[in-house]
């Protein structure tokens, strides 16, 4: 066995059956089950190869003498708030937002949150030593099946006004893409009144309609049929479901930072507090926050470190610009649907998708990545060398009035990402060219 499975932002992920093979599963699952006694909740998304890990992994766990509640296709925020309800921790079979042929194990706490990385640490150690607990034939787990799917929908409908929600008849087009949001989102927006329009419904792991990652690019269709159909907007969730993006009534993509924003500001006026967010996020983030009389605070990238960082702070919202929100009144994990269904609240105000996104102060966000295969040795030097309001957050990132440039290594690739921000493009531009100047220079 070759490819040796490393926790990177998002758990384990690799190709399955080549890099992430049964054998693995099991082990992994065999270290978690050796570390943890009690109930185990697992689920999974619809990838082909989901049933062939999820069943090593039950292996592991039960192995290990644990019982196991086998939650099927299930999109993860509802395992985790399972997990949170339920179970002493969870396992998800989930490469989210990754091509089809990618799948991962994503481990899950108590209170249903990704495990830290101290966690993780722990089962790498006791996967490494290979010693794992094996109990007595008659103390070997129970495996059970559940459904976690109506008790997710409650908590949802527990933190909208649903008959304001109702009353508005709203229209809306979801693309689950396939994924596991697949029969999820669509229920739980009609229970919220709404005429629902479905396309890419089938759970299928191969993914026939679009890719797991729901980018501009690939949501054509859905923005046509919320064009065609005279939707108030189009949800689409990726592979996982914790993620969601919007496109508007006219058919247009929502930026994700837009819709952070945006999320953002309905948060603040409904409650003043900390907003959380990766060093990553667009200013107009951080603008909002300044309007609505909040607090921001950093984190480095990454959705852990956004969930632990709102935990610790007790903040009222929190999220990343790629579609990842997280809602602590609901639980500290990225939630497809409830982002949904807080959507049609926002809208209940009167104002369309639209018209909230333009009120948002626009940025020119641009990106660069360069190949780095002495990532952290550059990035050390990258440190060493800039001048300026330094923020190291989460790599490097230079603060100017007019706008900001991030340095940060790749979690999982051997790259050196850029981003730089600001209100005129050519400045933008101006700053990422510094930043892959100051890459060049420590490369050097
Ligand atoms: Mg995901």
């Amino acid at each position: 066995m070759s490819w040796r499975p490393t926790f990177g932002t998002n758990g384990v992920r690799g190709i399955a059956n080549e890099e992430l093979t049964p054998e693995i599963a099991l082990k992994l699952c065999l270290s978690l089950g050796t570390l943890c006694s009690g109930d185990i909740a697992i689920g999974r998304d619809t990838r082909v190869s989901g049933e062939m890990l999820k069943s090593a992994a039950i292996s592991g766990l039960l192995t290990t003498g644990n019982k196991v509640i086998d939650l099927g296709i299930t999109p993860s925020p509802a395992i985790q708030y399972y997990v949170k309800n339920n179970a002493d921790a969870g396992v998800i079979v989930t490469a989210s937002h990754n091509p089809k042929e990618y799948n991962g194990l994503k481990f899950v706490d108590g209170v249903g949150m990704e495990f830290s990385r101290d966690g993780e640490k722990e089962v790498e150690k006791v996967y490494d030593k290979g010693e794992f607990k094996r109990v007595k034939w008659d103390r070997t787990g129970e495996l059970i099946i559940a459904d976690a799917i109506p008790d997710y929908k409650k908590g949802i409908m527990k933190l909208i006004d649903v008959e304001k929600v109702r009353d508005k008849r709203f229209r809306v087009v979801v693309d689950p893409g396939n994924g596991a949001a697949c029969g999820v989102m669509s229920s739980l927006l009609r229970e919220l009144g709404c005429e629902v329009i479905e396309i890419n419904a089938e759970p299928d792991g191969a993914f026939p309609g679009r890719p797991p990652e729901p980018t501009a690019d690939v949501l054509g269709e859905l923005m046509a049929m919320v064009k065609k159909s005279g939707a108030d907007f189009g949800v689409a969730h990726d592979g996982d479901a914790d993620r969601a993006v919007f496109v508007d009534e006219r058919g247009k993509f929502v930026s994700e930072d837009v819709l952070l924003a945006m999320f953002t500001k309905s948060a603040l006026e409904k409650k003043k507090g900390v907003i959380v967010t990766p060093v990553s996020s667009s200013s107009c983030v951080a603008d909002v926050v300044e309007r609505c009389s909040g607090e921001i605070a950093w984190t480095p990238v990454g959705s852990i470190h956004v969930a632990r960082k709102m935990l610790e702070l007790g903040a009222v919202f929190g999220g990343e610009g790629n579609g990842g929100l997280i809602f602590p009144e609901h639980q500290y994990c990225r939630d497809g649907g409830v982002a949904a269904a807080k959507m049609l609240e926002i809208l209940c105000a009167g104002k369309t998708l639209s018209q909230l996104a333009d009120e948002i102060p626009k940025y020119y966000h641009i990106k660069e990545k360069l190949r780095g295969e002495d990532k952290d040795g550059v990035m050390q030097k990258v440190k060493g060398i800039a001048r300026g309001k330094v923020d190291t957050t989460d790599g490097v990132k230079l603060w100017y009035d007019d706008g900001w440039v991030l340095v940060r290594a790749s979690g999982t690739e051997p790259i050196i990402r850029i981003f730089a921000e600001s209100k005129s493009q050519k400045r933008a531009k101006e700053l990422l060219q510094e930043g892959i100047e100051l890459v060049k220079r420590a490369s050097g």
